[in-house]
């Protein structure tokens, strides 16, 4: 029997962990319709955190995530993000999310425009940044994920995985301070997954906060600082990686493993 409860569980690692808090939430409940999805969850992200949330499918990872970007609404409980209280008002919603960039699972680039149009659409007209500039930018970020010569070309021209680089790229080009991924790679052929991870982990070293829900376990390993195992909307695991792989408390996060490893 698991007794582990996602309002009173704590990081392993938060304590003594002195950088700024990017992301703190208290209490989020989450239903669709009778069906409570997220339930009364607590977590906190500190700046330059790189977390993997992981858990079996409906368990409510996607919800979670798309919660801190306002793309669902939450029934219950706070998010703050870098201090703001997302439950406050719009406008400082908007600001927020602007700090937030996303990555999905299926690119969701836009299929009529050229990759360097995905990459300056947004920081043109919600930023108001000059096309000279977001051009600059958009290069600059396609240059980082090594899909600098696909730039005048159209989504549907591109591999997965470079359609997926773009999408990072696009992302970036807001100058995010926090990234959220929902399974980047999960889309991809198996031969493409490795040069998105690629690009993630080179993300990961420049202190970006990171969120990345994936079963990439090896990347889990080699980046992430927490692992969160999430199932039936709660957080049942918050611990480093290395305690998560070799010592999870509860049984649910040891038959996951067992299945994906
Ligand atoms: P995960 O990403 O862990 O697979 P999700 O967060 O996508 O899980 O979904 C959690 C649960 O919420 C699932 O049972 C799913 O069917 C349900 N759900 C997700 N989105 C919606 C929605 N828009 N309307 C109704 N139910 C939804
Ligand atoms: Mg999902």
């Amino acid at each position: 029997m698991n007794t582990s409860n996602a309002s009173t569980h704590q990081s392993q690692i938060s304590i003594n962990d002195s950088r700024n808090v990017a992301i703190n939430i208290s209490g989020l409940n989450k239903s669709y319709g009778d069906y409570q999805v997220l339930k009364n969850i607590d977590l906190q992200v500190k700046e330059g955190e790189r977390i993997v949330l992981c858990g079996p499918s409906g368990s409510g990872k996607s919800t979670l995530i798309r919660c801190i970007n306002q793309l669902e609404v939450a029934q219950g409980g706070h998010i703050f993000v870098h201090d703001t209280d997302l439950a406050l008002s719009s406008k400082a919603a908007d600001n927020v999310r602007r700090e937030i960039g996303m990555v999905f699972q299926h690119f969701n680039l836009f299929p009529h425009m050229s990759v360097l149009d995905n990459c300056t659409l947004a920081p043109m007209s919600v930023k108001g940044v000059s096309r000279k500039e977001a051009e600059e930018l958009a290069r600059h970020y396609l240059k980082k994920v090594g899909i600098e010569s696909q730039a005048n070309k159209y989504p549907i021209q591109l591999s997965g995985g470079q359609q997926q680089r773009v999408a990072i790229a696009r992302a970036l080009c807001m100058k995010p301070k926090i990234m959220l991924f929902d399974e980047p790679t999960s889309a991809l052929d198996p031969e493409m997954v490795a040069e998105v991870l690629d690009v993630l982990v080179k993300l990961a070293d420049t202190g970006m906060t990171m969120l990345c829900v994936t079963h990439e376990m090896g990347f889990a390993r080699q980046v992430a600082e927490r692992v969160l195992f999430l199932d039936g909307g709660q957080i049942i695991e918050d611990c480093p990686p290395e305690t998560f792989f070799n010592s999870p408390k509860s049984d649910r996060a040891k038959n996951f493993l067992a299945q994906i490893l």
